[in-house]
C-alpha cells in the first residue's frame, strides 16, 4: 500500500508515474513478482505494472515482446567478498546465460532473466546480503563510494562503515520510497574523487575543519549534480559534516527532495532542477529548517581526480599488502570470469573484490610475496592490470543490444574502437573513451575524454544511428562537461575519426597536457 503522501492533494497535476505510485509503493512489486508473476508467468503481468519493476532492480529487456528481463544488483562502494562473487556468477551461469556486466555504478547487471527465475534470484542474493532491490526506480539507488575505502593510502578515513549506515537507512525504507525521481548518492573521504562526487544528487567529499581547537575530519556535501541529456554538477553546500552526522545530513537532504522536489513533469523531477531552480543557500535555509543549524564549510581536502581509474599493483595504507586493478574490457565480464576472480581473491587476498564504477575490478590485500605470482595467473591475460591505452580507459552502457531506450548500439562498437586505436595510435597517456547509446549517459559520455553518444541520422538511405563527438570533459576543481563538437557520425566512421582527432591532439600539445586541457 502507498502513503497518503500530501502531494496527493493535487495528483491530477502529477505525471502518469506518480499517479501510479500515488496507488501503490514501488516496493510493493517486489512480493507480487515473488508470489504472483512468478507463478503465472509473463502474460499475467498487467502492463501498468512494468513501470514498478525497477524498484525490485528489474528492467524489461529488449525486446519487451520476447518476455526477458534485466537485473541489477547494489555493490554498495563496490566492495564485495568472494562468497558473494560465487552466488553472483552461479546465477549467471543458471539464468543469465553466463553474462555479467560491470556498471558505472559499481553495480553488477544480469540480462536474460525470466520472470519465474526471480523468486531464487532474490533469495540466493539476499542470503548473502546482495539485494537487487532499489537498485531501480525513484528511490535511493546504489551508494557508490571509493573501492579503496578501508585500504586507501589516500583517504581521510574508512568510510565502509559510513556507507553501510547509509544503506540500512534508505534500503527498503518506505519513507523515502516514493522520491520523485531517481537519486544518486556518493560517498568517499579519498583525495582523489574516486566517486565522481559531482554528478550525483548527493555528495560527501573530504574535508577537515578546526572545531574548539582541534582538527576535525568529516565531510563537504554536494547536491544536484546528475548527467541524461540537461546534464548538471553539483554544488557544495556551506555545511560541514562529522562522519557520525553523515547519515542525518542525507536524510534531511532526501527529505527536502521528497516533499519539495517536482512531480509535474518526469523529464524536470530530478534533484538537480531544485537546487538550480532555488540556488545552493536558500536549498541549505530549507535543509536547515529540517536538520537544525550546522558549522560552515572547513577546508576541502580533495587534491584531483583519479578518474576512477586503479590499473595496476598499487601499496595499501596496510604496510606489505597490495591492491591489483584488473580491467574488465567495456565492462563485460561472465560467470566463469567472475568464479575465476573469486578463486583468485580468495588463493592471493583476503577474499575480497572491489568493483569500481570504470566497469573495472580490483583485488586487494595482496601481500607482497604474493604479487608476482598474481600477475601470472592466466586470467590476467584478459583481464589486464595493464591494459592497452585505450581499451583500459574505455566505458560503455548497455546500448539497444539489451536497453529499450537505446538508440544506438555501444559495447560492440567501443570495443572495435578501442582495439582498432590501440593498433593504429601509439600514445603514452590513455584518453578516456565513454559511449552512451541514448541522452540518458549510463555510460557518463560528459565526463570523458571523448564522449559518443548515440541518436539517429537522416541519410539519403533513410534514418541510420549514428554519434555526436564530445572532448574534453572532467572532474578535476567544479568539474566540466565536455564540449560537443558539430555534426554526427555513423558507426564506422567513428573509429578513423577519432583516431584523427587523437593525432591531431598528439601532435600539438604543450608538454605534460592533457586530453582535458587541451
Ligand atoms: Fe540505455 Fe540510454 Fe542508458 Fe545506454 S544510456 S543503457 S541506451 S538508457
Amino acid at each position: 500500500m502507498a502513503k497518503k503522501w500530501p502531494w496527493a492533494d493535487r495528483a491530477d497535476q502529477l505525471n502518469q508515474v506518480e499517479q501510479l505510485k500515488l496507488k501503490q509503493d514501488g516496493l510493493d512489486i517486489i512480493d507480487e513478482i515473488i508470489h504472483i508473476y512468478a507463478k503465472e508467468g509473463f502474460e499475467s503481468i498487467p502492463e501498468e505494472k512494468f513501470a514498478l519493476f525497477k524498484w525490485a532492480g528489474v528492467y524489461q529487456q529488449r525486446p519487451k515482446s520476447d518476455g526477458y528481463f534485466m537485473l541489477r544488483v547494489r555493490i554498495p562502494s563496490g566492495i564485495l567478498t568472494s562468497k558473494q562473487v560465487r552466488v553472483i556468477a552461479q546465477l549467471a551461469q543458471e539464468y543469465g546465460r553466463g553474462l555479467i556486466d560491470v556498471t558505472t555504478r559499481q553495480a553488477i547487471q544480469y540480462h536474460w532473466l525470466r520472470i519465474e527465475h526471480f523468486p531464487d534470484i532474490f533469495r540466493r542474493l539476499n542470503e548473502v546480503g546482495l539485494h537487487s532491490w532499489e537498485a531501480c526506480g525513484d528511490c535511493p539507488r546504489n551508494i557508490v563510494g571509493n573501492p579503496l575505502a578501508g585500504i586507501d593510502p589516500y583517504e581521510l578515513i574508512d568510510t565502509r562503515p559510513i556507507v553501510e549506515e547509509l544503506e540500512k537507512t534508505f534500503l527498503l525504507n518506505r519513507e523515502f520510497s516514493n522520491l520523485p525521481r531517481k537519486y544518486k548518492i556518493s560517498v568517499s573521504a579519498s583525495i582523489y574523487n574516486p566517486a565522481n562526487a559531482q554528478i550525483n544528487d548527493l555528495a560527501f567529499t573530504p574535508a577537515v575543519k578546526e572545531i574548539d581547537g582541534e582538527e576535525v575530519v568529516g565531510f563537504h556535501v554536494w547536491v544536484g549534480g546528475g548527467l541524461s541529456n540537461r546534464p548538471h554538477l553539483a554544488k557544495q553546500l556551506d555545511i560541514f559534516v562529522r562522519p557520525e552526522q553523515v547519515v542525518e545530513v542525507a536524510k534531511g537532504i532526501t527529505t527536502v527532495f521528497r516533499d519539495y522536489g517536482y512531480r509535474e513533469k518526469r523529464h524536470k523531477a530530478r534533484l538537480k532542477f531544485l537546487v538550480a531552480d532555488w540556488g545552493v543557500d536558500k536549498f541549505l535555509e530549507v535543509l536547515t529548517g529540517v536538520i537544525g543549524p550546522y558549522p560552515s564549510r572547513g577546508i576541502d581536502k580533495t587534491v584531483s581526480w583519479n578518474a576512477g581509474y586503479f590499473n595496476g599493483v598499487h601499496p595499501q595504507k596496510q604496510k606489505g599488502l597490495y591492491y591489483v586493478g584488473l580491467n574488465i574490457p567495456i565492462g563485460r565480464t561472465s560467470a566463469d570470469e567472475f568464479f575465476q576472480l573469486a578463486d583468485l581473491a580468495d588463493k592471493y587476498g583476503s577474499g575480497g573484490l572491489r568493483t569500481v564504477n570504470t566497469q573495472n575490478i580490483i583485488i586487494p590485500d595482496v601481500p607482497e610475496d604474493k604479487v608476482e605470482q598474481l600477475l601470472e595467473e592466466p586470467l590476467l591475460k584478459r583481464l589486464s592490470p595493464k591494459p592497452k591505452t585505450f581499451t583500459g580507459y574505455a566505458v560503455s552502457c548497455t546500448g539497444n543490444e539489451f536497453c529499450n531506450l537505446a538508440l544506438t548500439e555501444t559495447k560492440d562498437l567501443m570495443r572495435r574502437v578501442a582495439e582498432y586505436l590501440d593498433e593504429e595510435v601509439e600514445l603514452d597517456t590513455p584518453i578516456r573513451l565513454h559511449i552512451n547509446g541514448c541522452p540518458n549517459s549510463c555510460g557518463q559520455q560528459q565526463i570523458a575524454d571523448i564522449g559518443l553518444m548515440g541518436g539517429k541520422m537522416r541519410t539519403a538511405k533513410g534514418m541510420v544511428e549514428a554519434y555526436t563527438i564530445s572532448i574534453g570533459g572532467h572532474l578535476f576543481g567544479a568539474g566540466k562537461f565536455n564540449t560537443q563538437l558539430k555534426g554526427r557520425i555513423q558507426a564506422d566512421e567513428v573509429a578513423p575519426v577519432l583516431k584523427g582527432l587523437i593525432l591531431f591532439y598528439k601532435e600539438q600539445r604543450k608538454p605534460n597536457e592533457t586530453f582535458g586541457q587541451f
